[in-house]
């Protein structure tokens, strides 16, 4: 006979959709979601509000979970963008289009939790606030956001699936404190209209941070994008006529200069941080068993489960892929099967081991702590390792190649380069790649 638990996730965004149908799939009758806002899809809700401190640091202020810009599509075709048996194959004015955008990316997942009779186990408008472990259960408190009611109920098992694009991370900037602009940080950028003729200085070396300064190009006057890169000099971007590239940014001036570390400097009002997110779990109380230390949260066997609080506890969609929607999927199937004790977790002493090991080839290959949970290059190994675990087949070999194009196209070609040959130049069937020449 199956075991019967009773299972709370915490959150309805894609990890924890894919954490409830697994659970369904095997067998659970009690499974509550958790979720704090008025609907599901996490993430993929585009919400126009922003927050009260620009830069996301003010502890007081109210939080907007989303991080979601006016414009953005997706950086990866639909074929990444869905789960294994569920095909994405929503339409935009009757077009079924390689690079969807938010929208279309939402009514996905919307259809998704519809068919698998997922939206009535989601308790909406419903914060968790506490989560604590009481001799054998979870105490999981939580609070209406529409109302004064709180309510403490316990569970034999608690899936963390509240996503990590809401906490910003911002770049130290020496000088900054008598730099008289103004600064934001990606998670509170939404429309370029804001920007129009600034100058603005973009920092970041990732999707956001190339994708918004194209964006915001469109309204600004000038945008100078700041990268750690070493070897970048300053150079105009052709393709583009107000951008321009720099290396990392050396000192900012009470005069209003913004100095970078080639020695050129430009006089700007505003500072974007794209610099990324910190994780976090303001409700999860372990006594330390679980901490998050700069952007390692652990520790945390194969990014899943924490060895001491296993299998009762464990998180969902921490680890950064390309392939996100599947790698999510593999956990989630893994997480469901060891819950009901179909697949067995080794030892404690066995996973704590593991963790280390992981961490020692980390430092070996020279990688930061904070990358911990980056595995960008690595995570068809990872993917095909959670696939084995559950007794199916790996990754997809398609998906494989797919992202294999991607990567390689990327490295070859940066990513303003990249953002230009989405939608334009991949080609809808094969998703091969462009030629030089027609970039
Ligand atoms: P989320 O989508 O953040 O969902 C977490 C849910 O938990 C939310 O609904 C939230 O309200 C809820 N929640 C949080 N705390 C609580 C609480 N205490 N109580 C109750 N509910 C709570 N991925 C891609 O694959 N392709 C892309 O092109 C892509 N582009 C992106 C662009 C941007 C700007 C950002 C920020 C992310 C992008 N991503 C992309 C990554 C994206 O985050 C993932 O696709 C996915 O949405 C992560 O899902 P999640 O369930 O882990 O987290």
């Amino acid at each position: 006979m199956e075991k019967s638990l009773k299972v709370a996730v915490i959150g309805a965004g894609v990890a924890g959709l894919a954490a409830a149908r697994e659970l369904r799939r095997e067998g659970q009758q009690v499974v509550v979601v958790y979720e704090k806002s008025d609907q599901l899809g996490g993430t993929w809700v585009y919400d126009p509000r922003v927050e009260s401190d620009p830069l996301g640091l003010d502890p007081n202020r109210e939080i907007v979970h989303g991080s979601l810009y006016s414009s953005l599509c997706t950086n990866l075709p639909r074929q990444l963008m869905s789960f294994s048996d569920y095909p994405f194959e929503i339409r935009k004015n009757g077009e079924l289009r390689t690079f969807p955008d938010h929208e279309e990316v939402l009514e996905y997942l919307n259809k998704f939790a519809r068919d698998f009779g997922l939206v009535e186990l989601i308790r909406f408008n419903t914060e968790v606030v506490r989560v604590q472990r009481v001799n054998d259960q979870w105490i999981v408190g939580s609070r209406s956001t529409m109302s004064d009611f709180s309510l403490e109920e316990a569970f034999d098992a608690v899936i963390v699936c509240n996503g990590h694009h809401t906490q910003p991370r911002i770049a130290d900037i020496p000088g900054i404190k008598k730099w008289p602009g103004k600064q934001i940080h990606s998670h509170n950028y939404r429309v370029p209209e804001t920007f129009l003729d600034q100058v603005v200085v973009v920092i970041g070396d990732g999707p956001s941070a190339h994708d918004i300064s194209k964006d915001i190009a469109k309204a600004a006057k000038e945008v100078h994008l700041s990268s750690r890169s070493p070897e970048i000099k300053v150079s105009k971007l052709d393709c583009y006529g107000n951008i321009w590239k720099h290396p990392k940014i050396d000192c900012v001036c009470e005069n209003g200069e913004v100095a970078f570390q080639d020695g050129v400097s430009v006089h700007a009002d505003i500072i974007l941080h794209c610099t990324g997110y910190n994780y976090d779990f303001p409700f999860l109380e372990t006594n330390g068993i679980v901490s998050v230390d700069d952007n390692r949260v652990g520790p945390l066997y194969k990014h899943v489960f924490p060895p001491k609080l296993a299998p009762s506890l464990s998180f969902i969609g921490i680890s950064l892929t390309v392939d996100l929607f599947h790698m999510i999927e593999f956990q989630a199937k893994w997480m469901a099967r060891v819950l009901t004790s179909k697949v067995l977790l080794p030892s404690e002493n066995e996973m704590l081991i593991d963790i280390e090991q992981q961490y020692k080839r980390l430092e070996e290959a020279g990688k930061l702590k904070h990358y911990t949970h980056n595995l960008l290059y690595d995570e068809f190994e990872y993917q095909d390792w959670l696939a084995a675990q559950v007794g199916e087949p790996g990754a997809d070999e398609g998906l494989k190649q797919i992202t294999r194009t991607l990567l390689k196209f990327l490295a070859d070609n940066g990513w303003f380069r990249y953002f230009r040959a989405l939608g334009t130049l991949f080609s809808p069937r094969t998703l091969s790649p462009p030629s030089q020449q027609s970039l």
